[in-house]
């Protein structure tokens, strides 16, 4: 809006291989991707902040009621134990593993209500013509933030779990599940309703700056948090330079990238081997200790006949965790190597390792939701096993590795980026 500058159009840089285009004007709903790696530049929608703001009041509703009632109960010889919603994190932290019991609190209720508080933050004035007092900082937060929710994962946590316990007693759902599920889904209609660069435009206060022009190519950096491209002085760049519109650092990679992805890399790939080799849990049922490995949860759910629940844990919490490690590292090797093999393909992968890797933590869920039913003294009860921790680092290593990964050095390093 405001970026619309001397009849000219404003600028975008993709932020997965930094081609820079003159950003079109495009009909409304549509979505704009990059011509040269398939990245979604931006999405065009008038009524974006409008439901945005609907789904995210309606998501913060459905969450304090999901924190409200009962979760879920379980009785096992008449002895019955029911969970709240939050039940789970403290479960494991009483266990005596508080590491993994906040996680498992952060990432399930902590991390989804800031997210949401903060979207109403930024969206609600916007929707009504104003704007919050440090509204830009508020929406970086929401950026920092968002890879860090995981309720949805957490619900096919609970899924796994009330067919693993089963053969254990019976399982009955509460109120809050059904306010949890329907959160979910406000929460990913939010999502798919908010689009940051609106959001980024109406923030803007100060006067628009003057088009950097597209010829200056290698002195116009791309803003990572809010993608506005700025013109920036050679001798400042790195050290100095900030986002006029968000504040943000201007850098014009990931710093870094490279070394810092390879030390996570290999951090996760130590920590892959005890997380697979030692207990997840102890079940111990009438004085009977049942181990839980990963793979053995697997193996319990083809026993028990439920093949399509075990394909999806086996791809969960083998598949991702191999493909994020065995991913990353062939993208690491093959930016070293100069490759200019199939730079899109790569870039689709690097893609595909970002989307996939929260769903590992389906089985730290699996293990706290399983901890808050199952305490009922010498009947049944769990004991968290060190696997869970080195499993629970793996997942939140790769994230981060991820996370550091800058997909633009394979266009740099197939020479994509030289002008
Ligand atoms: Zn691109
Ligand atoms: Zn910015």
């Amino acid at each position: 809006m405001n970026l619309v500058h001397a009849g000219k159009r404003p600028l975008i840089r993709c932020q997965e291989c930094d081609e820079l285009f003159v950003v079109p004007d495009a009909p409304d709903k549509t979505t704009v991707k990059c011509a040269r790696c398939g990245a979604v530049l931006y999405k065009r929608n008038t009524r974006s902040i409008a439901n945005a703001f609907i789904f995210n009041l309606t998501a913060l509703i459905l969450l304090l009621l999901a924190n409200s009632f009962p979760f879920l109960s379980m009785s096992i010889e008449g002895s019955v134990q029911t969970s709240k919603l939050i039940s789970g994190a403290l479960a494991v932290y009483r266990q005596g593993m508080w590491e993994v019991g906040l996680l498992v609190l952060l990432v399930m209720i902590v991390v989804p209500l800031a997210k949401i508080l903060t979207n109403l933050y930024v969206l609600a004035p916007l929707h009504f013509g104003r704007r919050a007092p440090f509204a830009e900082q508020a929406a970086r937060l929401v950026e920092l933030i968002s890879p860090w929710s995981m309720a949805e994962v957490f619900l096919l946590g609970v899924l796994v779990t009330c067919v693993k316990l089963a053969d254990l007693g019976t399982i009955k759902v509460g109120v809050a599940l059904f306010c949890f599920v329907a959160m979910i889904v406000a929460m990913a209609a939010g999502d798919a309703a908010n689009e940051p660069r609106e959001v980024w435009e109406r923030l803007e206060r100060s006067r628009p700056q003057p088009l950097p022009d597209p010829r200056e190519r290698k002195r116009l950096l791309s803003c990572h948090v809010c993608h506005l491209v700025c013109r920036v002085d050679p001798h400042t760049e790195d050290e100095s330079a900030f986002c006029p519109r968000c504040g943000a650092t201007l850098h014009q990679r990931k710093p870094d990238s490279l070394n810092r992805t390879w030390a996570l890399v290999i951090a996760a790939a130590i920590l892959y081997i005890p997380a697979n080799v030692y207990p997840v849990m102890t079940v111990v049922s009438f004085g009977k200790p049942f181990v839980n490995t990963i793979l053995g949860g697997v193996q319990e759910l083809i026993s028990s006949g439920m093949w399509p629940l075990a394909v999806l844990v086996f791809f969960a919490s083998i598949t991702v965790p191999m493909l994020k490690l065995v991913g990353l590292i062939f993208l690491l090797i093959s930016i070293h190597r100069r490759s200019r093999w199939r730079p899109a393909d790569r870039t689709r992968l690097y893609r595909i390792i970002d989307a996939v890797g929260r769903w590992s933590m389906v089985d730290i869920f699996v293990l706290a939701i399983t901890a808050a039913l199952v305490q009922m003294g010498s009947i049944a009860t769990i004991v968290p096993g060190v696997g869970a921790m080195a499993f629970a680092s793996v997942v939140v290593l790769t994230i981060f590795a991820a996370m550091s990964f800058d997909p633009r050095l394979i266009w740099d390093a197939a020479g994509a980026n030289r002008d």
